[in-house]
């Protein structure tokens, strides 16, 4: 992926309509924007269709 075609990987928009935040994940570089982002902080099993694996994405210190 080239940052031509960077977009969200939830809601496809590209750094020409949004600020798009990029990150690294089993080896690809991918992009998200902030609106998108607390919901891979936070609720990442959302994004399981999108982001393989991140169903399984635990908190390193959980607590409730
Ligand atoms: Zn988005």
């Amino acid at each position: 992926m080239t940052a031509d075609n960077a977009h969200c990987l939830v809601c496809k928009r590209t750094s020409d309509e949004i600020p798009l935040i990029s990150f690294r994940y089993q080896g690809s570089d991918l992009f998200i924007c902030p609106q998108h982002l607390p919901i891979l902080i936070h609720d990442p099993t959302k994004l399981a269709e999108v982001l393989p694996g991140a169903d399984s994405f635990e908190p390193a210190d959980h607590e409730d």
